[in-house]
């Protein structure tokens, strides 16, 4: 085996090793990115083989196109994964068109150059370049700025420009008059060594980023509460607090709890109790809770960064509507909620805010419950007497 087959053969497997682990990761976890690099890795490892295999007296202008066309595919399949991470929203085609236009003038440059020219160089190199640079400009474009996602952005811009750098040294070394030659040149073993290190950078940065979304997927199940699918209470109480920490004054703690739902239970049975619960959560994302958890049995809490007196009235009113318009196929079931609602002053802790919240809910309670109250809070006085607490939802 010759020293560039040998290169060729290593490059093909790094490319599977690193498919095998992306397949593995997608098939457990929800990875936008997984499958098409997964995709991507196969085709290059595939087209890498080929090269490897087929004999250099192979109809070459013909196993170089497909080639160039396989490996570029390859390129695009990755930067389309990374752009469903990154830019989930962004379409797919823009890729796909460019990268027939790429495989299109390519076929031209082919036509109409001579393997050892400038032109040559470029219009093989070029298209690379052109889809390794998207990859990295998603990730630019993005808001994400964790270490993986620089280390990612970086292997993929290296990558981008390494291509314009080969068109140079192609220039520079001979790249072989025919396939034959190409496999035994001082260029392809350059081109070949820098791929194989560039391979493992890229497999390891990709697997960095999925590392990261699949320990976020596993941190985020351990931190939901499985019923209602909103956190429990000791990531509800982690992420308030971080929320208090940069809106001190202006937060407001919504404290909601089921009236009578051990009657519930006690009439139709646990499992309609939960299908209450679950109702009820959904009510409460869909009526426009920012952060929302379920800190006990039939007992839940909202927080939002801040909130005038008007907005939080909606925001009950809204919930308690979508919450009564909800079906159980049970016509004497009309399961309702009581509010506590406490706005934080400077220096508030959350535990202070929730403590003035539950006094609001239990006078809610002893109003005779299906209704809201506001915490008493020094600078709202005015407002909450204005907005008429406690009418009925
Ligand atoms: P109030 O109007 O004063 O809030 O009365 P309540 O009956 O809602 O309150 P109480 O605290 O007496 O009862 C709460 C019940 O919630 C008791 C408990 O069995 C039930 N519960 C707690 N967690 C769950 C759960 O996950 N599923 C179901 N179905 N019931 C639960
Ligand atoms: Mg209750
Ligand atoms: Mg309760």
């Amino acid at each position: 085996m010759g020293n560039v087959t040998f290169l060729l053969a290593i490059n093909a497997s790094i490319g599977i090793a690193f498919a095998a682990m992306f397949v593995g990761l997608s098939m457990k976890y929800d990875l936008p990115m997984g499958r098409w690099c997964a995709a991507g890795f196969i085709c290059a490892a595939f087209f890498v083989a080929l090269e490897a295999i087929v004999p250099a007296s192979f109809a070459p202008l013909k196993l170089s196109l497909i080639t160039f066309a396989g490996l570029l595919a390859a390129l695009g399949l990755i930067s389309v994964g990374v752009q469903r991470r990154y830019q989930p929203a962004a379409q797919i085609w823009p890729v796909a068109i460019l990268f027939f236009i790429l495989v299109l003038s390519h076929i031209l440059f082919i036509a109409y150059s001579v393997r050892d020219s400038l032109i040559h160089a470029f219009g093989y190199q070029l298209p690379y370049f052109a889809l390794g640079a998207v990859g990295a400009l998603c990730i630019f474009r993005s808001n994400r700025r964790r270490p993986a996602d620089w280390f990612l952005f970086a292997v993929l811009l290296v990558m981008a420009l390494q291509f314009v750098a080969k068109a140079v040294l192609a220039r520079r070394l001979n790249t072989g008059a025919d396939f034959g030659s190409y496999i035994v040149s001082q260029y392809a073993h350059y081109s070949q060594s820098i791929g194989a290190v560039l391979a493992i950078l890229l497999g390891l940065s990709l697997l960095m980023v999925m590392a990261e979304d699949v320990m976020k997927q596993v941190r985020d199940s351990l931190q939901r509460d499985h019923l209602s699918g909103l956190w429990n209470r000791g990531a509800f109480v982690e992420r308030a607090n971080h929320i208090l920490e940069k809106h001190e004054a202006g937060a407001v703690v919504v404290l909601c709890d089921l009236d009578h739902f051990k009657v519930i239970n006690d009439t139709f049975g646990h499992d309609v109790g939960d299908e209450v619960i679950s109702a009820f959560s959904r009510s409460l994302k869909d009526g426009g809770g920012e952060l929302c958890g379920r800190i006990g049995g039939e007992e839940f809490a909202v927080l939002f960064a801040n909130g005038s007196v008007a907005e939080l009235r909606q925001f009950v009113d809204r919930v308690g509507f979508l919450f009564s318009n909800v079906e159980f196929g049970i016509a004497s079931l009309k399961p309702t909620a009581s509010f506590g609602i406490a706005f934080a002053t400077e220096n508030d802790r959350l535990e202070d805010l929730l403590k003035r919240a539950d006094a609001a809910l239990y006078d809610a309670k002893r109003a005779g419950r299906n209704t809201f109250r506001f915490a008493p809070a020094p600078d709202l006085e005015g407002q909450v007497a204005k907005i008429a607490n406690g009418d009925e939802l």
